[in-house]
């Protein structure tokens, strides 16, 4: 999960050239004198502008099982616009949520009915375009595993048998889920499906969209590691830091400016047994937690997109992430770590990207 580092930007002072006033006629030096005294008085204005430290306004709420933080450098002023960003994003969460009995996906899972909801019919079709780019590596019917698995659950995740998994694969494919006139139907009776993989970039999107309307020229939304920056902060783009998967601090950042990042990680939700981790991100194609990546954050003018690829770009490992980052639109560059602890970054971020020397 990228964390937000150094959110007040880096000050990149420069000291003002020396003046010398020697060696002038009485005139000069009069006037020598007042250029003098007027650049030291635009130096001092200067440095004292750019030496206030900007407050920043934050406030978090626990949604969609994570932390979420909106950060607007400003007066308190801008606090009631974080606070109803943050009300749409909880609406988001409760209509996404297919655990909730009054969420469309719960009526669809459990009664077939199908979805009509507009923004629901509209984050699902993303996640089926992604679907198919990946070849199925995002595949939003993977619900009836996830709940195999029991991650999201009272009963806790455990390792499931063999048999259970290739059973439960059976009632797994996105290619049996459609978006017709509006709706998004079944095509088979026996399919769920879960857009936990996008809802979070999808509340992003509009937790954004409403800091924009209400004129915010700068800010930085946090959904859990779900990132969209929104303009610059004291004249820099904002740096994001990848949290290191195996220990302490990041391994490295990039900056953004009017972009969402999001990262999947092996590290969020996991557990051991017999000194194996199962995690909660999903191959659809084996059943199984998928294993080539430890990490894979996505940058993304879209914060939808960029969480739908980050989930599809942990599955698809690290070739073939690297491929697709050169020639998907959508998916503007990608950061990947390997299980030993190897980071590898697309082009688009080559240049960007900065490894952390403290970073493994
Ligand atoms: P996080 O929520 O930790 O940021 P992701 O965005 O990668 O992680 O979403 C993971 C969630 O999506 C899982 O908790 C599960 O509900 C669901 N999921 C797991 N594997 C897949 C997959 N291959 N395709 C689509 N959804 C998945
Ligand atoms: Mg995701």
């Amino acid at each position: 999960m990228p964390v937000p580092g150094n959110l007040i930007g880096k000050l990149n002072l420069k000291m003002p050239m020396e003046i010398k006033a020697e060696n002038k006629s009485g005139n000069m030096r009069r006037v020598g004198f007042l250029i003098l005294a007027g650049l030291v008085f635009a130096a001092v204005a200067w440095f004292w502008f750019k030496g206030q430290t900007v407050p920043i306004q934050k406030r978090t709420r626990f949604l969609m099982d994570t932390v979420c933080t909106i950060y607007i450098p400003g007066p308190k002023t801008v606090l009631p616009v974080i606070d109803k960003a943050l009300d749409r994003a909880e609406e988001i969460d409760k209509k996404f949520n297919c655990l909730n009995p009054d969420s469309p996906i719960y009526a669809f899972n459990h009664n077939n009915k199908p979805i009509r909801d507009p923004e629901i019919v509209e984050v699902a079709q993303k996640a089926l375009a992604v679907a198919r780019q990946s070849d199925g590596a995002l595949d939003i019917t993977v619900y009836p595993l996830v709940r195999l698995w029991g991650f999201f659950g009272k009963q806790g995740p455990r390792l499931p048998s063999e048999r259970e998994i290739k059973e439960c694969l059976k009632h797994v494919g996105y290619k049996y889920v459609a978006v017709q006139n509006g709706e998004v139907r079944k095509l088979r009776p026996d399919i769920q499906i879960d857009l936990g993989a996008v809802a979070k970039g999808y509340a992003v999107d509009e937790a954004a969209k409403i800091l924009k309307q209400a004129k915010i020229r700068s800010a930085l939304v946090d959904f859990g590691g779900d990132i969209y920056a929104i303009g610059e902060i004291r004249n820099r783009p904002w740096t994001v830091g990848i949290r290191n998967p195996r220990g302490e601090g990041e391994v490295g950042g990039f900056e953004i400016s009017d972009l969402s990042t999001a990262t999947s990680g092996d590290y969020e939700r996991f557990f051991e047994k017999d000194g194996v981790r199962y995690h909660h991100i999903l191959d659809p194609k084996t059943g199984y937690p998928s294993r080539g990546l430890i990490s894979a954050t996505v940058i993304s003018a879209d914060a939808t997109l960029a969480d739908a690829w980050s989930t599809a770009t942990f599955v698809l490992g690290k070739e073939k992430s690297l491929a697709l980052a050169e020639k998907t639109e959508g998916l503007q560059g990608v950061v990947l770590i390997t299980p030993d602890g190897k980071i590898s970054s697309s082009s688009q971020l080559a240049r960007n990207f900065e490894k952390n020397s403290k970073g493994k």
